[in-house]
């Protein structure tokens, strides 16, 4: 099965693919990854995108295109994949289909985790992490006993520079702008499944399973 996650930040995205790969055996295709291994290998793809990076641009849509098409050609795929942090625009998406189209491969299932706003802002502003020993803590949902301090080694907590109201309020109105097209684009297909992502992590991985067992019958 080939399938594709999304959410916004915040909703989980990362634990929830770790767990789908856990108990899935699916490629875990992520651009991110790919430009990055691209890149350290010099192929001529990444030897493009760094060009781009090394100016402080963005890597362009078709160099993208480059890099999936490179690893979706590979064999491993065919036991199935899982499809993280793209597309994140409509374009992507219909690009994406063409390659599937021609390599006779499809998307078979979206997730989409779903989270109301309130929730992500208390996710993203109430965390604060350790220094020190890395702990991660959230002032709303799991403080440390003794406030601002370290649970286990006792070093002041710290919040990361995005971890604030703005920089996340940024960062959810680029991605609703460009993702909800994207959900509606997989919706015309009927293959999105929304999944309640405010639950508990063990829930929120109850229901993907649930899904996808259906596809797998
Ligand atoms: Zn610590």
């Amino acid at each position: 099965m080939n399938l594709l996650i999304i959410g916004a930040p915040g909703a989980g995205k990362g634990t929830m693919s770790e767990l789908i790969l856990n108990r899935y055996e699916l490629v875990h295709v992520s651009t991110g990854d790919m430009l990055r291994a691209a890149v350290k290998n010099g192929t001529p793809v990444g030897l493009k995108a760094q060009g781009y990076m090394n100016r402080g641009e963005l890597v362009p849509d078709e160099v993208i295109h480059d890099i999936i098409v490179e690893r979706l050609s590979q064999d491993d795929v065919d036991a199935g994949f899982l499809f993280d942090g793209y597309p994140r625009t409509e374009n992507q998406a219909v690009d994406l289909d063409e390659i599937l189209k021609e390599l006779d491969k499809k998307i078979d299932m979206v997730i989409n985790l779903n989270i109301a706003e309130e929730e992500l802002i208390k996710r993203i502003t109430g965390r604060r992490l350790c220094p020190a020993c890395g702990e991660i803590y959230n002032i709303y949902f799991n403080p440390p006993k003794e406030e601002g301090k370290c649970d286990k080694c006792g070093a002041d907590l710290i919040q990361r520079k995005d971890d604030n109201l703005e920089s996340l309020e940024v960062r959810l109105s680029e991605y609703h702008k460009n993702t909800q097209p994207v959900i509606e684009y997989y919706e015309k297909k009927d293959i999105v499944r929304h999944i309640d992502a405010a639950q508990a992590i063990e829930k929120v991985f109850e229901d993907i399973s649930k899904e996808l067992e259906g596809l797998c019958r």
